[in-house]
């Protein structure tokens, strides 16, 4: 049996090489850093809100072309 975890979805923003998102649980605004243009252009990543750790899944979908 497999139990896939699902995280609350967050709508992410890209802005240069961070990704803007507001928390679902807190609304907490953060933003994650990119370390390389390999994660910056993946479509979802989990993060963890830094004010109520909850884990998010952020989606920043496409690259705008
Ligand atoms: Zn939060």
């Amino acid at each position: 049996m497999k139990t896939l975890k699902v995280y609350p979805e967050a709508e992410g923003t890209r802005t240069g090489y961070t990704i803007l998102y507001t928390c679902p649980s807190c609304m907490t605004k953060s933003t994650i850093v990119n370390s390389s243009p390999r994660d910056h252009f993946k479509n979802a990543r989990i993060v963890s809100c830094r004010h109520c750790r909850i884990r998010v899944t952020v989606l920043t979908p496409g690259r705008g072309t």
